[in-house]
């Protein structure tokens, strides 16, 4: 299947040859006529799938195709909706990329810095408006947007927004957009909640799906390394003396945490630099930028910040915690072994972490690939024989299983509500 065969305009044929597209992704090919016949859609897809072109494309070209002369000057006519500043740069370029020859324009605002070059650029017109929720109310509330005109609504990421405590954001500029429109909707998984948003938003939908889950991990080599908590960080340095890991995005629960790594890998001369929600967003985009140039060796990143981040040619992922959401290791592992290349995940589980590791590996239908030769190992079962006279042993097991209780009792709580457990180390 090639882009031709979808029948595009010329201005965007050329500019996919420019970016080197040969063929369309699944989610490309089954969402492009889709939208392209002006039906609403909802896609159940991930980021590393192409879906930011999946409907970057068919948008530029409904609004090329229609030219509205109604309007004095250049208006809002599609609004997409994303949660993160670092997505809605990507899919500002994005549009930038794949509409450079149509003559459209796009914007992107996001809120960490100052407003004043984002509404320059709205003053002087734009016809695509890329946006995260809080930046975009704040701006519609002060004039500066208007959502009267959009013909064509993106929400993205639909999930992580609510994640992120964006559901009431997402509502409110919900109800500022014309019901007649055509809407697409965007998300990795699709619990119950997200149903019932999707069926607010969307009119008679088409459903697109595209690899599950689980299966996307399977070409990316996996190893896990048992290791008490401590020695994590020695674990660490002592993978990277590995001159052949060119780069490596390193996955920290805490943004603390984040900071603390990259600053022990700086002390031993690997450069390193980290990425979360509490540096500036000039900072995270001058990490990233450092990281895709490879000035930087090795990025370290909360699960939040990672979201999104689009690096083509990425060996190494770490995870230096492991994820309490199984999805979430399929999320941070999928960066790797992109475009065909070769991937490689290591992940490190101290005794703390054996339960998530046992719902990755749930999820991911196999076992992880223990590695037990290494100078850190813990051992992979914990068995306590103690070589004791026998009524000091039945002391030592009642003492045991009481110990065992109480760490089962924390793990159970835990996995019941693991938001919860990690309140107070902060999740980004
Ligand atoms: P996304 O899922 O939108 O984040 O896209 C992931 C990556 O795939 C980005 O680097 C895109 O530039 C790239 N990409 C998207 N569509 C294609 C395509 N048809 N051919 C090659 N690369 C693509």
């Amino acid at each position: 299947m090639s882009f031709e065969k979808i029948n595009l305009i010329r201005p965007i044929q050329k500019a996919l040859q420019e970016e080197g597209y040969k063929s369309p992704t699944p989610i490309q090919e089954r969402s492009i006529p889709i939208i392209l016949k002006g039906k609403d859609l909802l896609g159940c897809a991930q980021t590393g799938t192409g879906k930011t072109a999946a409907f970057a494309i068919p948008i530029l070209q409904l609004l090329s195709e229609v030219k509205k002369t109604a309007y004095k000057k250049r208006t809002i006519r599609s609004l997409i909706v994303t949660p993160t500043r670092e997505l809605a740069i990507q899919i500002g370029d994005s549009f930038s990329a794949y509409g450079k020859h149509t003559g459209l324009k796009n914007a992107v605002v996001f809120g960490g810095v100052k407003q004043r070059i984002q509404t320059d650029k709205l003053n002087s017109g734009v016809d695509i408006l890329v946006a995260t929720p809080g930046r975009l109310l704040d701006l519609m509330n002060q004039g500066y947007i208007s959502l009267h005109a959009i013909e064509l609504f993106v929400l993205d990421e639909a999930d992580r927004m609510l994640d992120m405590g964006f559901i009431n954001d997402v509502n409110k500029i919900i109800r500022k957009l014309p019901t007649k429109r055509q809407s697409l909707f965007f998300s990795a998984t699709m619990p119950a909640e997200i149903v019932k948003l999707a069926k607010t938003i969307l009119d008679k939908p088409v459903k697109v799906e595209v690899t599950p889950e689980s299966s996307t991990v399977e070409k990316i080599k996996q190893s896990v390394y048992y290791v008490a908590k401590p020695d994590k960080k020695r674990l660490l340095v002592h993978l990277l003396d590995d001159q052949s890991i060119e780069s490596a995005l390193v996955f920290s629960r805490t943004k603390h945490g984040a900071n603390k790594i990259a600053q022990i890998l700086s002390k031993k001369k690997i450069k390193a630099e980290a990425i979360h929600g509490d540096k500036s967003q000039n900072s995270r985009q001058r990490a990233l930028h450092n990281f895709k140039s490879k000035e930087t060796r090795v990025l370290v990143a909360t699960d939040i910040a990672a979201r999104g981040i689009d690096i083509d040619e990425l060996s190494h992922v770490i995870n230096y915690d492991l994820p309490n959401i199984p999805e979430t290791y399929v999320h941070r592992i999928g960066r790797t072994g992109r475009a065909g290349l070769e991937g490689t995940a290591f992940s490190f589980c101290d005794t703390e972490e054996r339960e998530f590791l046992k719902d990755i590996n749930k999820l991911i239908k196999k076992s992880i690939h223990v590695v037990d030769n290494h100078p850190f190992t813990t051992p992979t079962e914990i068995t306590e024989k103690p070589s004791l006279p026998a009524e000091k042993q039945n002391r030592a097991k009642v003492k045991t299983s009481k110990e065992s209780k109480t760490t089962e009792t924390k793990s159970r709580r835990r996995k019941r509500n693991p938001k919860k457990a990690f309140v107070n180390k902060g999740r980004n």
